[in-house]
């Protein structure tokens, strides 16, 4: 792209030239389409703008060091789509399809993969919409399913570094039974008015507690949490947190270095046992914590300012896979032709 300063990406949207969509109907899924328009025109019953059928996906196209376009374990993101759907009773869309219109997508628009070392990436937005009209609470019989794309910097303009988090107790994200575990439109409602006033009084993100004894770390507004301590990477287990995909990625990689994986519950008084504490997913990959602020009782957590040295290495270790600088142990990257 010639007039697109790639260095200065920051997280935001740019125009790409194609999406491409899929729509179900009658039962069935129906041809992908290629458009270059970024609008949608949908009825004004569709069940996705009353009663919340909306899932969403986020992955990442990189670059390679030897020019080759790589995206990062796109079948989990397909599968992850696949519960969403399941969980709130839309139409699922098939692995083959998913890979189908990703890789259409990113086809048409490969003049936007940001170029090797500039730390950016293609970032692929699938959304899965139900679009039928319904007045009664039903679930829709037509969906859309579109892929768009847009070029992506680094999450963190200053680079990988630490941030302030808060821990929230007066907003639940999700319920114990809720739809936590599903990327829904819906958890991302709930967290807005909580996520914000955080960003407000100064945090890079807030932390939800579970939601039923307020005890334990459930994850943060976009990404999940997780701590190292004695050689041990500790990530919360709960019923409520979006399994990421980044955060299956880190308890390999950990394990791979040595380290003891644990998944389990981590009570709030814990957080001043770990050595280094994180949040991650694909956006930043990782967000090493410098502090942790109860809002309401004033407890404060503190960390080291910079990074820490596993964390580092788990984030070097991940994008180095991502770009093909580092063997790809586990065939997590699909190759684009
Ligand atoms: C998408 C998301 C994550 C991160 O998942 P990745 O697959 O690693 O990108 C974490 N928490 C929530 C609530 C999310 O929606």
């Amino acid at each position: 792209m010639e007039n697109l300063d790639w260095g200065k990406l920051g997280f935001g949207y740019i125009k790409t030239d194609y999406n491409v969509r899929c729509y179900f109907r009658d039962g069935k899924w129906g041809e992908i389409e290629a458009c270059s328009s970024e609008e949608i025109s949908i009825h004004m019953a569709a069940t996705c703008l009353h009663y919340g059928q909306d899932a969403f996906e986020g992955l990442k196209v990189f670059r390679g060091k030897n020019g080759d376009i790589r995206v990062f374990r796109w079948e989990e993101n397909a599968k992850r789509l696949i519960s969403s759907a399941q969980g709130i009773l839309m139409a699922e869309p098939p692995l083959e399809l998913f890979l189908e219109m990703l890789e259409r997508v990113v086809n048409l628009n490969e003049r936007f993969i940001p170029p090797y070392g500039m730390g950016a990436s293609l970032y692929v937005r699938p959304l899965l919409i139900g679009t039928g009209a319904q007045v009664g609470v039903n679930p829709a019989k037509e969906y859309l399913l579109i892929l768009f794309v847009t070029p992506v910097g680094p999450y963190f303009k200053e680079g990988f570094k630490n941030v302030r988090m808060q821990i929230v107790r007066d907003v639940d994200r999700a319920a114990p039974l809720g739809t936590g575990r599903y990327k829904v439109g819906g958890n991302y409602a709930a967290s807005l008015s909580s996520v914000v006033r955080g960003h407000d009084e100064g945090f890079g993100s807030v932390l939800y507690l579970d939601a039923k004894e307020k005890k334990y770390i459930d994850e943060a507004g976009p990404a999940n949490f997780f701590g190292i301590k004695n050689n041990t990477y500790v990530t919360p287990d709960s019923t409520s947190i979006l399994p990421s995909i980044t955060n299956m990625s880190l308890r390999q990689l950990a394990q791979d270095m040595g380290l003891k994986v644990e998944q389990r519950h981590v009570p709030e008084e814990e957080l001043s046992t770990f050595e280094e504490v994180g949040a991650c997913g694909t956006a930043a990959v990782i967000t090493p914590i410098s502090e942790i602020v109860d809002r309401e009782t004033g407890h404060s957590f503190k960390y080291a300012a910079e990074p820490g040295p596993i964390c580092t290495k788990l984030y070097k270790q991940l994008q180095g896979i991502q770009y093909g600088e580092v063997e790809d142990t586990h065939g997590w990257v699909h190759i684009i032709k």
